[in-house]
């Protein structure tokens, strides 16, 4: 349930409320936009129906919210969030770019990437130093040298850093060197894992799982931001299907579904979407025309050296040519009036 107040309600409203929902024993979050004060109250309403929290002073209204998530869905929140990553805003209306390599190789493959993402105007550098691989004999990534390098590549281009976090220990290590944790798809129901993301203090990139419906992946945000961990960043890359010509199936509805569903920002990445290079460009621009919030395409100096996923990464040629495309109809539709922001 969330109890929504008048946009005049005073503080002390609001505090005769949280005291009243903790009288019975229920916890109560204020969510604060800058029209609308909310207070949301987990637990079993049946507890509520000894307290008139409709009669209250400040109360406009309180709303039974059905899903078994509430943090991450809009009657809970009715403005879209916008997550500020270290003054970079993501769900602000420009969207937000995520490139790099898939792994970080080396210090070389790493800067040369980084200074390629820069010069097209992304504002995260990505690359994997732990990476979630489909055989144990497959490149594992570099680990600790990786981060240090992540580390550098910020201090030389101001890119913001987003790296993924497989295994509770290595939380506290990748969250000294990163700006953003990246959950990936093969973790998205590790719920030991989200609940410790959750805690960490830093804003979480979550990916859709393999095989997630968007009900599970809103489930999922839940489990962080119930810790806490109000930023969290929904990101779109493909599911599987029966079609095999693709590497996953992408669900650009997913976008439309999580805008009306949730408050979060949602991102779209089109090079796990598709598993190839030449499908990135047209999915780009298909994302960031059904209104997501950004996007994440890697891209790697030589991709046929890529010590992974090569097949889907963008050479730095054509990773000019996807921005530039990106650029321009994002900027059309917004001086158009045609951008899509919830629904
Ligand atoms: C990645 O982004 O590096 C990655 C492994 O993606 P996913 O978790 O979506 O497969
Ligand atoms: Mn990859």
């Amino acid at each position: 349930m969330v109890i929504i107040m008048n946009p005049d309600a005073s503080a002390q409203n609001i505090k005769d409320v949280i005291e009243a929902v903790e009288s019975v024993g229920l916890e109560a979050k204020v969510m604060e936009g800058s029209q609308q004060k909310i207070v949301g109250v987990i637990g079993d309403k049946t507890k509520l129906a000894s307290v008139p929290v409709d009669a209250m002073d400040g109360v406009e209204q309180s709303v039974s919210i059905s899903k078994s998530y509430k943090l991450a869905s809009r009657e809970f929140h009715p403005q879209s969030s916008v997550i500020d990553v270290d003054g970079v805003k993501i769900g602000g209306g420009t969207p937000v770019v995520m490139a790099g390599p898939c792994a970080v190789e080396s210090r070389e493959q790493l800067f040369e990437a980084a200074d390629i993402v820069k010069s097209a105007g992304a504002q995260f550098l990505r690359g994997g130093a732990y990476k979630p691989r489909t055989s144990p004999y497959s490149f594992q990534g570099l680990e600790q040298q990786g981060l240090e390098y992540l580390a550098e590549a910020r201090e030389r281009t101001g890119l913001k850093i987003v790296t993924e976090v497989t295994v509770v220990e290595a939380i506290e290590q990748v969250a000294k060197y990163a700006d953003m944790l990246q959950i990936g798809a093969r973790n998205m129901q590790n719920f030991g894992l989200l609940k410790e993301v959750g805690k960490c203090g830093k804003p979480v990139l979550l990916k859709r799982g393999l095989a997630a419906t968007i009900d599970e992946w809103l489930n999922a945000a839940e489990y962080i931001m119930n810790e806490g961990n109000p930023d969290v960043v929904l990101c779109e890359r493909g599911i599987r299907t029966y079609e095999t010509y693709t590497r996953n199936t992408l669900d650009l509805s997913a976008v439309a579904a999580v805008k009306h569903l949730s408050h979060l920002p949602v991102i779209v990445d089109p090079s796990h979407g598709t598993g190839k290079w030449r499908m990135v460009r047209p999915m780009a621009l298909a994302a960031i025309a059904s209104g997501a919030d950004g996007l994440m395409m890697e891209v790697h100096p030589n991709p046929a050296k890529a010590l992974s996923d090569g097949p889907q990464s963008l050479t730095p040629e054509h990773y000019r040519e996807v921005m530039n495309g990106i650029w321009k109809l994002s900027k059309f539709m917004q001086d158009e009036g045609i951008a899509v922001s919830e629904l």
